[in-house]
């Protein structure tokens, strides 16, 4: 009589249990919902196992429905270590090795107590006794059992410890959920520390009464806020909609997974599969995706990157963020700060700025002459041309940094670590070159030996020798 009332309760336990993995596996979106699906479904075979295995009359009905049973309690251990790091999506724990080694240990449970009256080493006995009015199986653990009940506590306590720490950084709804996990999880612990105090009833398993209350409470816990069944969804439309292009990859260079404003910056992509190799994205061909680089041209297209180590070094995340806009006009704005708009040379500033750590060379001022009159005569407008024409030959025949504009019609020139007559001879020969192209103008110069570090005596110097060279009747250079 009484052996069926507690069957009856553990078969509509099962039931409760069976309905319960229904809907985890139809909510297997939810991260660890999978997991639990399966741990539900042990303990449906463990209830209705245990429910007819005190049903039964005799021992060998008895101990075949505890081998059934095991098919479900023998993977106890890896079924919780799965969930419990699915849900907290810990996976230094929890890896590869790990996992297997609780599935096999998890599976030799299985093959033990299956074959136990061969060897007793998972149960050291198998006797029917009497308990409570019925007749159960005494089961003392041998070898193989306190192992297997090792694991499991050692499971248990790893789950509880991932969802405290969950609990820990969680606010609002998703503290009420984390902690109706911890506590559901607190259950079959605390259900084995009664035992271990020696206050269970001898002989019969009260776990599977546990079930429903455990199940239920981490079941609230799952199920209960639908915000969460957003997560994954949410985590995905991120990573559609933003801006920026996102390319996962995996340690072997294959492409893993790309979002749409990648497939937009890097048309190749359009054709490549997921699987693909990493070069054959023909616009990333340049960039460097063994180091990474801070930025890239790809075609008209400037982006600031970044390179993301996926954890467990099993990839990496590649982020392009179109910066064309900003830079372009940072870009613009560095030009206009240091060429003159004019005659597209340098401008004063930067090139003084340039000269301060310089080494030492000869300074030359140039000053055109009678530019005045050039003016008066010819227009401002042919003023102007004059000067950029003046102003490129001037590049043409030194280089762009050795050149500037030093202000309305005068010019000046760098020569690194040439002795005063090297760059003497240099000049006249340009001053020449200007007479016979006849670009329309001459100039007066005034030259000075330039120690680093004292540029301004330079240029007081040479302003000197320009005045003179000026005064003694123009078209000439004064050293
Ligand atoms: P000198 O031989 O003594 O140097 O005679 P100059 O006429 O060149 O000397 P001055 O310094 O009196 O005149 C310089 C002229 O250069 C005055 C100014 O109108 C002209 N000038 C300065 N900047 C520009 C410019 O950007 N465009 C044009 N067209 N003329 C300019
Ligand atoms: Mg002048
Ligand atoms: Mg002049």
């Amino acid at each position: 009589m009484q052996a069926a009332t507690l069957g009856g309760i553990l078969l509509i336990s099962a039931i409760v249990l069976f309905v319960l993995a229904l809907f985890s596996f139809f909510r297997r979106r939810i991260a660890g919902a999978w997991s639990f699906a399966l741990l539900l479904l042990a303990m449906v075979i463990h209830s209705v196992g245990y429910a007819f295995e005190l049903m039964s009359q005799t021992k060998v009905e008895m101990v075949n429905w505890l081998r059934f049973e095991y098919i479900g309690i023998a993977f106890f251990p890896f079924l919780v270590f799965l969930f419990a790091s699915q849900y907290s999506d810990e996976r230094k724990i929890a890896n590869r090795w790990v996992r297997t080694m609780i599935f096999t240990m998890n599976f030799i449970t299985f093959l033990l107590v299956v074959t136990n009256g061969q060897h007793y080493l998972y149960y050291q006995s198998m006797d029917v006794v009497e308990s409570y009015g019925m007749q159960v199986l005494s089961l003392p653990r041998g070898i193989w059992g306190n192992m297997q009940h090792l694991i499991l506590i050692a499971v248990l306590v790893y789950a509880i410890v991932e969802m405290v720490k969950k609990l820990r950084n969680s606010e609002g709804v998703y503290k009420t959920r984390s902690r109706c996990m911890v506590i559901g999880m607190m259950v079959p612990l605390f259900i084995y520390s009664i035992y271990v105090i020696g206050m269970g009833p001898s002989a019969i398993d009260i776990m599977p009464f546990s079930y429903v209350l455990m199940s239920v409470l981490i079941g609230i816990g799952l199920f209960r806020f639908d915000i969460l069944l957003m997560t994954p969804i949410t985590y995905q439309m991120i990573f559609e909609s933003i801006d920026e292009g996102v390319l996962v990859v995996d340690r072997n260079g294959l492409i893993i997974r790309v979002n749409d404003a990648a497939k937009g910056y890097f048309s190749s992509l359009m054709a490549l599969k997921d699987g693909s190799e990493i070069s054959a994205v023909t616009e990333l061909m340049d960039f460097d995706f063994e180091e990474g680089q801070s930025q890239i041209e790809v075609g008209s297209k400037i982006f600031d990157t970044k390179r993301i180590q996926a954890d467990n070094g099993r990839g990496m995340i590649y982020v392009f963020k179109d910066v064309t806009r900003a830079e372009t006009n940072k870009r613009k704005l560095e030009i206009m700060a240091t060429i003159d708009p004019l005659t597209g040379i340098q401008n004063r500033r930067v090139f003084m700025e340039k000269l301060e750590d310089a080494p030492a060379g000869v300074f030359a001022i140039l000053d055109l002459d009678h530019f005045k009159e050039i003016n008066d005569q010819k227009g401002h407008q042919e003023g102007d041309r004059i000067l950029r024409v003046f102003a490129q030959n001037m590049r043409d025949h030194y280089s762009f940094q050795q050149v500037c504009r030093y202000g309305g019609e005068e010019f000046a020139i760098f020569y690194p670590k040439e002795t005063l007559e090297t760059a003497h001879q240099s000049l006249e020969e340009f001053r020449r070159f200007c007479i016979e192209e006849k670009i329309g103008v001459v100039f007066s110069a005034g030259m000075a030996e330039y120690q680093s570090g004292q540029i301004n005596l330079a240029i007081l110097k040479a302003d000197q020798k320009l005045y003179r060279a000026k005064e003694a009747g123009r078209n000439r250079i004064q050293i």
